[in-house]
């Protein structure tokens, strides 16, 4: 084992002084670190972990926070609720109703388990930091609280101009399309049939728009060879104008429902 060597010595006296007086002066010289915190207000990093929203309407009452948290500070309640048939001849459906949904923030040690595993983005991060309380109690915050919350957290960054687009806004904008596509096919087939009901009131008289060949739905029928009226529910066939857009099947009329619901 190397023995301690003793301290060497300067040989110039009062070098010691200099370099300590030379770091004064490059520390003088530098640009101040100090932070005047409260009277002014710290620049935090956007993803700063200061205290936890509840977006509620997003809240499922899944209870996944709740099992995941390893300090077991948040606290959930909730009944059942038995939400009529939407359509007739349907089934009744139960959903989760939200009581009581509180973060013990005396107890939180910010690692966010309980904001990674949320599946419907209900919980997020604010940078706001200043909510200290006298009295511990205080520091359990209860879903108003924790609402409030959520009108201070940072909207997120935007998107590298090269990322793809996020599904949820791809199916959104699809679904979005697709009813404007359909709104205008019906606009479109309402439009048609006043030119078409007088060829179908008229006995015998010439159609007032000739009958294109392979035409869509609100069109008049042809008439027979022998120039005899069409019959009666061929009339109310091509009176009753398109259920759905020409050319599109009932699947992709369904399509925009199921997406909407995804
Ligand atoms: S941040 Fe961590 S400790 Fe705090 S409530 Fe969420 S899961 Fe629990
Ligand atoms: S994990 Fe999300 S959706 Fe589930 S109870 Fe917690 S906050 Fe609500």
């Amino acid at each position: 084992m190397a023995e301690p060597q003793p301290p060497t010595r300067s040989r110039f006296p009062g070098s010691g002084l200099a370099k300590g007086l030379a770091v004064t002066l490059r520390t003088m010289t530098r640009k101040t670190v100090t932070e005047q915190y409260p009277d002014v207000q710290p620049e935090l990093p956007p993803r700063t972990r200061g205290v936890i929203g509840l977006f509620e309407e997003n809240c499922t009452v899944c209870m996944l926070c709740a099992r995941e948290c390893p300090d077991w500070c948040i606290y959930i309640d909730s009944h059942k609720e038995t939400v009529p048939a939407a359509t007739p001849g349907g089934r009744e459906r139960s959903r989760n109703v939200l009581d009581r949904f509180a973060i013990d923030f005396s107890l939180c040690m910010y690692c966010g388990i309980c904001i990674e595993v949320c599946p419907f983005d209900a919980l997020f991060w604010s940078p706001e930091f200043e909510y200290s309380e006298t009295d511990i109690r205080d520091l359990t915050h209860e879903r108003d609280k924790l609402r409030e919350w959520m009108w201070t957290v940072p909207a997120p960054p935007a998107l590298d101009p090269g990322a793809e687009e996020p599904k949820e806004l791809a199916a959104a904008r699809k679904t979005a399309e697709k009813l404007a596509a359909q709104q205008e096919a019906a606009v479109a087939g309402s439009a048609e049939r006043p030119a078409v009901q007088p060829e179908s009131a008229g006995a015998g008289a010439g159609p007032a728009t000739p009958p294109a060949a392979g035409a869509g739905p609100g069109t008049a029928p042809p008439a027979a060879p022998d120039g005899s009226e069409p019959h009666a529910d061929e009339q109310a066939r091509a009176t009753e104008g398109p259920t759905r857009p020409a050319g599109e099947s009932k699947q992709q009329t369904d399509r925009p429902r199921r997406e909407g619901r995804e």
